[in-house]
């Protein structure tokens, strides 16, 4: 009976660390520190679930070549010492600048998200010899060291690619113009925030040790010219059927988050 009891309590706990779990990625920061209300969940899913399915932005750091050397995650830091997550990332219609992409932490300066690599753990150093974090962030990220005449962070770091990091950019796209590049999109959308350019689990390894065809850099000449209609059109009906599928899997979710309340 006793056991009965605990296996009832286990169950119900891991459903609350669930829902919990489910509640974060979903909300992100947007509560500010306070958890909403149930009926302000519902609404808050209302409004920001559709828009994200629709207008998901995937960000990557690509070389010369169009591969996605590093692709942004929410954890994922900016220049300005916050996350992407920590960013905004949430439109009503898709935006195409990382300029969009402002801090939404208070008093934070930064100019929208701009990857910088790291060298291992370790922040790069600019051309005046202090470290990228003694940099300011707002573009073009000038030096605060005192005395330092430096007026815009400059690195030789070489990317894993071969390419210098300054070769780099970032590029924000929807799912329509990173299909039309070439490269994976999301099988379907999911509901949470700040999903940045992640598909997979692979995702989260640098451009050029990737498995998947993220890491293939530029769209053959072929694909570019003739099948790629085709192509594109298969690939948009797969995903399409893979995103009614996810749509009712996340409606019956929400049915049971419901319930739970
Ligand atoms: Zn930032
Ligand atoms: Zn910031
Ligand atoms: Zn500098
Ligand atoms: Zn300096
Ligand atoms: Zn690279």
């Amino acid at each position: 009976m006793s056991s009965e009891n605990r296996i009832h309590l286990d169950q119900h706990a891991a459903s609350s660390i669930d829902a919990y779990f489910e509640y974060r990625n979903i909300v992100g920061d947007d509560d500010n520190g306070t958890l909403f209300t149930p009926e302000e969940y519902e609404a808050y899913k209302k409004k920001v679930i559709p828009q994200r399915m629709q207008n998901r932005l995937y960000v990557s750091w690509t070389n010369s070549e169009g591969m996605d050397c590093k692709l942004i995650g929410p954890e994922t830091p900016c220049f300005c010492k916050h996350r992407y997550k920590q960013h905004k990332t949430d439109f009503e219609l898709p935006v195409s600048s990382a300029s969009s992409l402002k801090c939404k932490v208070a008093g934070c300066l930064c100019s929208g998200y701009n990857y910088i690599p790291k060298n291992g753990s370790q922040a790069l150093k600019c051309h005046c010899k202090h470290s990228a974090l003694e940099h300011s962030a707002v573009s073009p990220n000038a030096c605060h060291s005192r005395k330092c005449s430096c007026n815009g962070f400059q690195t030789s770091y070489r990317c894993g690619c071969g390419d210098l990091a300054a070769a780099h950019k970032l590029l924000v796209e929807t799912r329509q113009q990173r299909l039309e590049r070439g490269h994976p999109v999301a099988k379907f959308e999911p509901p949470y925030a700040a999903m940045g350019g992640l598909t997979g689990l692979s995702s989260l390894i640098d451009g050029y040790m990737r498995l998947d065809e993220s890491g293939v850099g530029c769209p053959t000449k072929e694909f570019l010219e003739s099948a790629s209609t085709s192509q594109n059109e298969r690939q948009m009906s797969v995903s399409t059927s893979y995103q009614s599928r996810s749509k009712q899997a996340i409606t019956k979710k929400l049915s049971k988050t419901k319930q739970m309340q």
